[in-house]
């Protein structure tokens, strides 16, 4: 297949103070732009212009899953909530009475489970490493402070993008200084995961203090460097074209041609995503480097909630050469009612799409709850011993020795949770909540201790 070389367009971004000048809004009726207006007051709001010109179906919107990924629409709040923001704009021009009523809207829709930050967060020589998750055994997560924002937002997520400092490069050589001495007190650790946000949001100039520290002599015994990512599907051109994509590109090289695993997690929802010139262009570059892409993505109502997408999606990506590794489903999103699908529909989505895609696109797990214990798979409906059941299993667990044991739930079509699920058998716990608590318990009292 020949593909032929893309030209990169100006980026243009565009959100609440400015969206009303993207040329094809004008399809859309007054109450659909008052209603992004309204909802994107509180759900996160940006689109670029290659999701604009390259992925969208302008003709089809309404029901166009790129659409719906990206740009607000009113179901997406509560109608109370939407009846508040409504008000509150109608009345008044005060941003900070804005502000306040986002706020309170949103405290409603992302109640953090209390001490999940804290458990998760390592510290070095009586610092606190904020930017630092190490809740599984093999594998750091990392989010570098440049990272921390997205080349358009998706309605789902609930991460919000954080403001960057001004002198981030210096920044980023003292963060990757603790994050080094942290590896290298921690050999059990062989997989950095850098996340955000979208690291590949970042400068080459910035990015790079990150990476080459792993490039020169250390001892850490890190074998892997992830970098999660959304950058394929929403910004392909980071990667085409120019001097800096080309920088990137041999900075990729130099990793691999090391002897260090480079993956790419990369975040896909729908297979419109996989399908432009430039993310094809963009993945053959990428892939020529050496480093490997392993996708992954939610389960989302009103955008990938059928077999066919899954399937498509996972052909397209084998296709393309990339792996596919993860079906997530949704949580701690602001319009979870929106996006939300039950635990044993999700289950029946993976399966209908995954008997039908041949064995090399089988390499994906799912659908996995990341939950305070550690990744849930569903592994489906039994019937065990005369009782409908949930067959569950860890995938990664705060203790390694959960991981790979069947465990049961009573059956529950509307679950949308593990939290929603019970033992099944009459029993009062799970086998790990035991522990699970005493190792929360031993946390907090450290940390209490401390201060
Ligand atoms: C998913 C996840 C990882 C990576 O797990 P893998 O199964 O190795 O992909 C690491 N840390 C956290 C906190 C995670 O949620
Ligand atoms: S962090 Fe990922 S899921 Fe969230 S808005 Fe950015 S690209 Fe989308």
């Amino acid at each position: 297949m020949q593909v032929p070389t893309q030209i990169k367009p100006a980026y243009k971004a565009y959100a609440l103070n400015n969206f009303r000048n993207i040329p094809q809004l004008e399809r859309l009726s007054e109450s659909e732009q008052w209603a992004i207006e309204v909802v994107g007051n509180v759900l996160p709001f940006k689109v670029n212009n290659y999701v604009i010109d390259e992925l969208i179906d302008w003709d089809n919107y309404r029901t166009d899953p790129i659409f719906n990924l990206t740009f607000p629409n009113r179901e997406m709040l509560l109608p109370e909530h939407f009846a508040e923001m409504e008000q509150t704009l109608k009345n008044t021009n005060d941003r900070n009475l804005i502000k306040e009523t986002s706020h309170h809207i949103r405290l409603q829709l992302n109640p953090h489970p209390a001490g999940q930050v804290e458990l998760n967060m390592p510290e070095i020589e009586g610092i606190k490493l904020t930017g630092i998750q190490h809740k599984y055994r093999e594998t750091l997560l990392f989010f570098p402070s440049s990272g921390q924002t997205c080349h358009s937002y998706c309605t789902f997520c609930f991460r919000w993008p954080q403001f960057v400092g001004m002198n981030e490069i210096k920044f980023a050589m003292r963060e990757t200084d603790l994050l080094i001495k942290y590896l290298e007190q921690h050999q059990e650790v062989t997989d950095i995961l850098f996340t955000g946000g979208d690291p590949m949001i970042m400068k080459f100039e910035v990015f790079r203090q990150y990476i080459e520290p792993f490039l020169e002599d250390n001892r850490t015994n890190i074998q892997t460097i992830r970098i999660g990512t959304k950058s394929l599907a929403f910004w392909p051109y980071k990667f085409i074209d120019d001097e800096e994509a080309g920088k990137f590109l041999d900075l990729f090289e130099r990793v691999t041609s090391r002897g260090i695993n480079l993956a790419f997690m990369s975040h896909f929802n729908h297979p419109n995503e996989m399908r432009t010139p430039a993310v094809k262009q963009a993945i053959r570059r990428l892939r020529n480097t050496g480093l490997q892409i392993r996708t992954q993505s939610p389960l989302l109502r009103n955008i990938n909630d059928n077999p066919q997408a899954w399937a498509e999606m996972w052909r397209e990506q084998v296709n393309q050469n990339c792996i596919p590794y993860y079906m997530f489903v949704a949580r701690d999103t602001g319009a979870k009612h929106y996006f939300e699908v039950p635990l044993v529909r999700a289950w029946e989505i993976f399966r209908e799409a995954y008997k039908s895609v041949s064995g090399l696109c089988r390499t994906v797990r799912g659908p996995s709850m990341s939950a305070t214990p550690g990744k849930v798979q569903i592994l489906g409906v039994s019937e065990v011993a005369g009782q409908k059941v949930l067959t569950l299993r860890f995938l990664q667990g705060r203790n390694p020795d959960w991981v790979g044991r069947p465990f049961f739930a009573e059956y529950n079509d509307k679950a949308t949770w593990l939290s929603d699920l019970k033992p099944a058998f009459g029993d009062d716990k799970f086998f790990f909540e035991e522990e699970l608590e005493s190792m929360y318990h031993e946390k907090m009292d450290s940390m209490l201790s401390d201060n």
